[in-house]
């Protein structure tokens, strides 16, 4: 696994001499993998600094187990660790601003979680953004935009970034199933058993992953497959309309394709 994901990051340029690699560390399965795996693997390369970066969504009953253990594997490998509330930060946490609407609850914590990690990394100087998304995540995000038929997000989806405006997000655990992670949390003695979110029976993520680990199961491929059906849409739709290039929220800045970005969108309906 370390050495298939050595050659994800270097097969697509993720990391470089001199980067600062901000790692969002939630304490779940995927990126407590992804920080072990990092700080390994970049003990081999030189002037590459690690930080990690976790949010506080507020989310009461299951936050404060994976903060805890999050703390715990920083502390143990002696990495700087920086946290952020959402409270701090838009002035409510995730429990308050669902009330009402916890239907939307994964895309509004999205939307929130993806502004608070860019602002961290920005803030321990973070020159690249990495994040635990393994293959089962990214192939079911590929099946829920089409279902959606939001393309450019679909292509989007990937993390790259060529404007330069937002710190560049990299993926390197996106070709590594959720098995083969949970192998490697065994092996290393890293494997914990933590709580579920319990806004997570409102995902429609929930549905795609059974539907696509069951034909995974039949016809085994079909993640892989996904990937490489976005990566030709991202090579074909290159210029043209689904490949919309990001403009500057007239609000905070931040690139979007609209004339607000979906923070400043979601923070007029916080009253
Ligand atoms: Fe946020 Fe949804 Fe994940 Fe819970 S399951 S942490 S609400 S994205
Ligand atoms: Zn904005």
């Amino acid at each position: 696994m370390e050495l298939r994901v050595t050659d994800t990051i270097k097969t697509r340029q993720m990391i470089a001499p001199g980067d600062c690699v901000a790692v969002a560390l939630s304490g779940g399965k995927d990126s407590t993998a992804l920080l072990l795996l990092l700080q390994r693997l970049l003990l081999l390369w030189e002037d590459v600094r690690l930080v990690a970066i976790t949010i506080d969504e507020g989310i009461l009953g299951y936050r404060e187990e994976t903060m805890h253990s999050a703390e715990q594997l920083t502390n143990r490998l002696g990495i700087e660790h920086h946290y952020l509330s959402f409270s701090g930060l838009f002035g409510h946490s995730l429990d308050t601003l669902l009330k009402g609407r916890e239907s939307q609850a994964c895309t509004i914590c999205g939307i929130l979680r993806k502004k608070a990690l860019a602002v961290g990394a920005r803030q321990a100087g973070g020159t690249k953004l990495a994040t635990g998304h393994n293959l089962d995540d990214e192939s079911q995000s590929v099946l829920m935009n089409v279902f959606r038929n939001d393309l450019p997000r679909l292509v989007r989806s990937s993390g790259a970034d060529s404007s330069g405006k937002f710190i560049t997000r990299i993926k390197p655990l996106s070709l590594i199933s959720e098995k083969e992670i949970a192998t490697y949390l065994i092996l290393n003695d890293a494997w914990n058993e933590l709580p579920e979110c319990p806004y997570t029976h409102y995902a429609m993520r929930r549905e795609v992953r059974s539907l696509l680990s069951g034909f995974e199961y039949k016809h085994p491929g079909t993640m892989l497959n996904l990937m490489k059906s976005r990566e030709k849409i991202e090579r074909c739709g290159k210029g043209s309309v689904i490949s919309e290039s990001l403009r500057s929220c007239r609000e905070c800045g931040d690139p979007c394709s609209g004339d607000l970005c979906q923070v400043c969108l979601l923070r007029q309906t916080f009253g």
